[in-house]
């Protein structure tokens, strides 16, 4: 059960727009749309980002609520929330969908650039998160973007601040932080604890997909969706976020990797299931 491959599709995010990606998926009723797409294409978890009706991101509970809602009527897909939200935000808003007890929740290990902005986590702010997601119930993903994110993640995992089965994001390609080189991955893989689940997430339409075969190689899990990647290929944007899936899945299936439907998901991250 624990080669299957895990497809997560990240189909809004915080800083991709319309005008960039006309299929784009922005109102509550287009995330639950684009996410039942996904989940028929091979995606067993959704990260999740939310908007205001202008189209701007946001962590407010009530939005993340109703799109939860409307994704639930439609399919049983993992659902991580983002508490990365977007550069301007503070960590007590980040952390607020965290309170709706999604099964998953992204956990930045680390200060970052990104682009000319930057995400603060110190290490208090990043307890503070880790503590919330345990209180709830929610399984971290532990995204890193640099080398330093691995090893503030072990200091949390010394604090007691995280329980196992851990799953990492490994983010490369974000300007400013490191590189999607499959090296770069591997190495970083190697830092990893003994036994972590990992997920590959390379940003822009080249790194996307040579960190879908890197990951794919290495024995890892991948993630594709408008969050990361707007492209299918040079210069021609992808119809959907479900265009992504179907190639990711077909790519995992030509390497012998079974995909991981939710229920493994869950099994497999020993996920507490909420309603
Ligand atoms: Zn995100």
């Amino acid at each position: 059960m624990d080669n299957k491959l895990i497809i997560t599709c990240a189909i809004t995010g915080a800083e991709t727009t319309k005008a960039m990606q006309p299929a784009l998926p922005v109102t509550p009723e287009e995330i639950a749309a684009g996410t039942l797409e996904a989940y028929e294409a091979g995606a067993s978890v959704l990260h999740l980002h939310v908007r205001k009706d202008d189209g701007t991101p946001t962590q407010d509970v009530a939005v993340f609520q109703k799109a939860i809602e409307l994704i639930r009527a439609k399919c049983d897909i993992v659902i991580e929330t983002t508490t990365g939200g977007a550069a301007w935000m503070t960590p007590e808003e980040r952390l607020q969908p965290v309170t709706l007890k999604p099964e998953m929740a992204s956990l930045d290990c680390g200060t970052v650039n990104f682009g000319d902005e930057y995400i603060v986590n110190t290490l208090p702010i990043m307890r503070q998160f880790a503590n919330a997601m345990r209180d709830n119930g929610v399984r971290p993903t532990l995204e890193c973007f640099d080398l330093g994110h691995v090893y503030a993640s072990h200091i949390l995992i010394k604090e007691g601040l995280l329980e196992e089965p851990y799953h990492y994001g490994l983010v490369l390609n974000v300007p400013g932080a490191a590189k999607y080189e499959v090296d770069v991955l591997e190495f970083l893989v190697r830092k990893l604890p003994k036994g972590a689940f990992w997920t590959g997430m390379g940003i822009g339409g080249k790194a996307n997909l040579d960190c879908l075969y890197g990951a794919i190689a290495l024995g890892g899990n991948i993630r594709v969706g408008f969050e990361d990647n707007i492209y299918y290929s040079k210069g021609r944007l992808a119809k959907s976020n479900a265009e992504l899936v179907e190639r990711a899945a077909r790519i995992a299936k030509d390497c012998g990797r079974e995909l991981a439907r939710p229920e493994d998901v869950r099994a497999m991250l020993k996920l507490r299931k909420h309603a």
